[in-house]
């Protein structure tokens, strides 16, 4: 690459990493009058995978404008239930959260992921103050007073702070030095769109077995197919290879089995996606002149709909701590305002991925103690009114409600 053709951007804050959480923090962040690179591929191609996007993220979608032509495309959930189908000896009935037992019409709303990452990419490129780069950031380094992170490509991009929304294999996090405990589970998901003859009734079924979690979420019907629902189901990687290269007849036929008919005859309608499956701690949120949000700083099985809406929370987070520090004329990459945008997510972070792994590995644990335990949970959650209540309103709004009620 010659350097006639080197692209150099400078902004207040340089970003790498363009999926979800690094598009809709940029937005944030140039909405509050912060200037910013952006430099990412847009991958926005189906792979069948669908987001539940919780009350918060939806409000934090409106903020950045872009939930009115979302919600066209999105379906909302007003139960979610839990089956548990592990065949443990203390497995107990069905437990439903009902959004209307907390005086709401619903949890949130599930939407095809690429349909989001398009919304996103399309409101990026009209925020003013928000430089969109596609490509790749493979070299930081971390200066005293800036960050230059350099692509292969010539591209070349500063800032007073980098922040990596880059995914799980962050090469920002790496470069920073700062590592992360990773914890592989023996589980691939598949994921893809279905239509069905039963209505869904906005009932999102997450049946708990042995090989991981069968969620069935509910999508908005269209004039050929009225009932449609996407899908995710874990396995182990073996099977989730054999099963991905199916037949779409020959799934449907196994997706009907593992439901018992839930939603009646299936079809397999679009495409089939396989995401292994992990979980994934950095040791730190941040490092000198970088910050991490979203995959880059946790990842987890896609259990309950934590992955994403927790990744939201980081970037409406850190979008107001360097908007702040922008108003009061600090340096955006100082210790002193990257210490605040940690101390605000870790609580919130470290309590979703605990809560998270214990559920996905309780259910692949056959151990009775291990059954015991969770039976016992979801039979306290079930029967105790308050408790439940409670479960819900914090799913919602963490932090929301200091006390069952
Ligand atoms: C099967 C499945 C179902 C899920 N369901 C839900 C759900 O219902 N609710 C929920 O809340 N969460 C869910 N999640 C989790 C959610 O999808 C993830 O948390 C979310 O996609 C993470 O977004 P991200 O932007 O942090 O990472 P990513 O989507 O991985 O984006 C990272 C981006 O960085 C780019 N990138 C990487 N390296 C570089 C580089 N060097 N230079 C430039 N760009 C780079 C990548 O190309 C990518 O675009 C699910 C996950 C899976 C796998």
């Amino acid at each position: 690459m010659s350097a006639s053709s080197t692209i150099a951007e400078t902004a207040e804050v340089a970003m790498v990493g363009a999926g979800a959480v690094g598009l809709s923090l940029g937005i944030a962040l140039a909405r509050s009058g912060v200037t910013v690179v952006l430099v990412g591929p847009i991958d926005a191609r189906p792979t069948g995978r669908t987001v539940a996007l919780l009350e918060g993220s939806v409000q934090f979608l409106a903020r950045l404008g872009v939930w009115e032509q979302l919600r066209l495309h999105a379906e909302p959930l007003r139960v979610m239930r839990l089956v548990d189908d592990t065949g443990s000896l203390f497995r107990g009935p069905p437990l439903d959260f009902d959004a209307r037992e907390i005086g709401r019409d619903c949890f949130g709303f599930n939407i095809q992921n690429h349909l989001l990452v398009e919304a996103l990419a399309e409101a990026a490129r009209a925020v003013p103050g928000l430089t969109l780069r596609a490509g790749r950031l493979d070299a930081f380094a971390f200066g005293p007073d800036r960050v230059v992170a350099t692509g292969p490509e010539g591209l070349s991009v500063s800032g007073a702070v980098l922040v990596a929304t880059d995914g799980r294999r962050s090469a920002a996090r790496k470069a920073a030095g700062i590592g992360a405990r990773e914890v592989p589970y023996p589980q691939d998901a598949i994921t893809t769109t279905l239509h069905h003859d039963r209505p869904h009734r906005n009932v999102s079924t997450e049946f708990h077995t042995r090989a991981g979690p069968f969620t069935l979420v509910p999508l908005p019907g269209t004039a050929e197919a009225p009932h449609r629902s996407s899908l995710v189901w874990g396995m182990a990687p073996d099977d989730a290879e054999r099963r991905a290269a199916y037949a779409p007849e020959r799934l449907a036929r196994d997706v009907e089995r593992q439901s018992r008919m839930l939603l009646g005859r299936v079809r397999v309608a679009g495409a089939v996606g396989r995401f292994p499956i992990g979980s994934l701690t950095a040791d730190r949120l941040v490092g000198p002149r970088l910050a991490l949000a979203g995959e880059a700083a946790h990842a987890m099985a896609p259990i309950g709909a934590q992955g994403l809406n927790l990744s939201l929370r980081d970037a409406a987070a850190l979008a107001e701590v360097l908007s702040d520090a922008k108003r009061g004329h600090e340096d955006l990459g100082s210790p002193a305002v990257l210490d605040r945008y940690a101390r605000t997510r870790h609580g919130d972070i470290a309590a979703r991925s605990f809560g998270v792994d214990w559920l996905n590995r309780s259910i692949l644990d056959d151990r009775l103690t291990t059954d015991l335990l969770r039976g016992a949970g979801l039979l306290a959650m079930g029967s105790i009114g308050p408790l439940r209540r409670f479960a819900m309103r914090q799913g919602l709004m963490p932090g929301a409600e200091a006390r069952p009620g």
